[in-house]
């Protein structure tokens, strides 16, 4: 490999966290930041999903169960990968829940469950992460936003609130911690061909046809997608990109 190259995407010697690393969006950015070097914790409520991911993932990718939710031991779980790693470089806050529903059906608390995950259980973690990363003066925090925060769509309110949240708490961490040398960025995926999107969209035709309607390239993205936009946030390449958020859509925020 050329050395130029190398050096701006390479990730060895890095360590990074991705919550909700055993499925979908968070598996495949475990994948991408091992494959560039990374030594990768995944976290996740469920042990058996896991442990299989970390199978597949292979050498360099370990986990702990760990609910997002669970702010109070955001910290321990930081300092324990710490402990185990040496270091965290990289936190990618990508857990996710969704919550469809007309707003007639909608209850404060979805609002609470929801942002629970989205918005407090990953302030928690950058939070936790941030005393570290200025250590090294080295960090990159991602935030997995979403189409909605920039879109207005249907039975996402609650959803979207979050999604958007986040965009404003990637801004403003920035601020904060830039001058630390930590870039806090956001990814804004389109549709993306996961479980959780599986779940949105499986018995709503019309939605899917609306989609694919409004993405020019007229597929759904692969898990990939996000994850190599993750690999580039947290490399040298991406050394003068912070606060801002990366759409990979396929072209659907284009509006046409
Ligand atoms: P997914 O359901 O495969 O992944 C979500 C992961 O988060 C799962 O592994 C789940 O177990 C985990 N999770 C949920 N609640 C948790 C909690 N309290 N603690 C720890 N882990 C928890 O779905 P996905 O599509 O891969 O979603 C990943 C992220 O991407 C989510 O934040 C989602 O909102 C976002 N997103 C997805 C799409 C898409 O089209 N797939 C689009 C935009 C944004």
């Amino acid at each position: 490999m050329n050395e130029f190259f190398r050096q701006a995407f390479d990730l060895s010697g890095q360590v990074a966290l991705v919550t909700g690393g055993g499925s979908g969006l968070g598996f495949a950015t475990a994948k991408c930041l091992a494959c560039a070097g990374a030594r990768v914790v995944i976290t996740g409520r469920r042990e058996d999903v896991l442990k299989k991911a970390c199978q597949e993932l292979g050498e360099g990718v370990s986990f702990h169960v760990f609910d997002v939710t669970d702010t109070e031991h955001a910290g321990k779980l930081i300092e324990t990968i710490v402990k185990e790693h040496g270091s965290i470089d990289i936190l990618v806050n990508n857990a996710g829940r969704h919550c469809k529903k007309a707003v007639e059906d909608i209850t404060i608390q979805d609002f609470r469950d929801v942002m629970d995950v989205h918005l407090y259980g990953s302030f928690a973690l950058s939070q936790a992460a941030i005393p570290y990363m200025k250590e090294k003066k080295r960090g990159s925090i991602i935030f997995i936003s979403s189409m909605s925060a920039l879109l207005g769509m249907t039975k996402v309110c609650v959803y979207g609130s979050a999604k958007s949240a986040m965009m404003g708490l990637t801004r403003c961490l920035a601020g904060d911690v830039s001058a630390d040398g930590i870039r806090v960025n956001a990814i804004i995926p389109g549709f993306i061909d996961t479980p959780m999107f599986h779940q949105a969209v499986d018995s709503d035709i019309p939605r899917q046809n609306k989609i694919l309607g409004h993405t020019p390239m007229n597929r759904y993205g692969k898990p990939e997608d996000i994850g190599w936009a993750a690999v580039y946030l947290s490399s040298n390449a991406a050394g003068f990109v912070n606060g801002t958020a990366i759409t990979v859509d396929g072209g659907c925020a284009i509006g046409f």
